[in-house]
């Protein structure tokens, strides 16, 4: 038999027993169950540097398959593990401040222009409005519920006091008056009669 033709006898052996071989192998297989486990790690820990860069080499020639596939894997999973995530999260930073401010430092500088329009878009969207004017109120001394005052806050159209129009004017001349010694809000007024009422509490004081 020439070497060829040893090949096709093969191949041709292989076709009509497959079934027999799988079944061997399956046997075989385990049987040697811990056997062919020990020679496994054998292998990884033999091989650590080649299987590292492997691994490498494939994550960078599949990048967008492995991030649609992270991608499905998040969306299915996204509520079941919602709350350990956080948890984890919260962990991870508690544990690793000093890393996770550096990090956060490098990227800011890296990144410069990107933290700038991110920064912009957020500040202009519902949830950074509030949290930039509630921390804004929080400068200003109030203290008092937060989220009962935004809310006040928010659907406050007209002055207090004069009854003018804020909408009109600028928004964030929407002045929060409140009782300086104890800190609770009482109006929302606006910018001429909060200096008004300011200029009074000051002579009566
Ligand atoms: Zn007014």
């Amino acid at each position: 038999m020439t070497p060829e033709e040893k090949k096709e006898y093969d191949r041709i052996y292989n076709e009509k027993n497959r079934e027999r071989i799988r079944e061997r192998n399956r046997k075989y297989k385990e049987k040697n169950k811990e056997k062919m486990k020990l020679q496994q790690i054998k292998y990884r820990e033999d091989n650590k540097e080649k299987l590292k860069e492997d691994k490498k080499k494939y994550r960078e020639n599949n990048k967008e398959k492995l991030k649609e596939k992270n991608k499905i894997y998040y969306e299915k999973n996204k509520d079941r593990d919602r709350e350990k995530r956080i948890e984890y999260q919260k962990k991870y930073r508690e544990d690793n401040i000093e890393i996770v401010r550096e990090r956060i430092r490098k990227y800011k500088q890296n990144n410069k222009e990107k933290v700038r329009e991110d920064n912009r878009i957020y500040t202009k969207s519902d949830k950074g409005y509030k949290i930039k004017t509630i921390s804004s109120w929080k400068y200003q001394g109030l203290i008092d519920d937060y989220e009962k005052v935004y809310e006040r806050y928010e659907y406050t159209l007209f002055c207090d006091r004069c009854r003018c129009d804020l909408d009109q004017s600028n928004k964030s001349r929407k002045c929060m008056d409140h009782d300086h010694d104890t800190g609770l809000f009482r109006n929302i007024l606006c910018f001429y009669c909060n200096i008004k009422l300011n200029q009074l509490s000051n002579t009566a004081s």
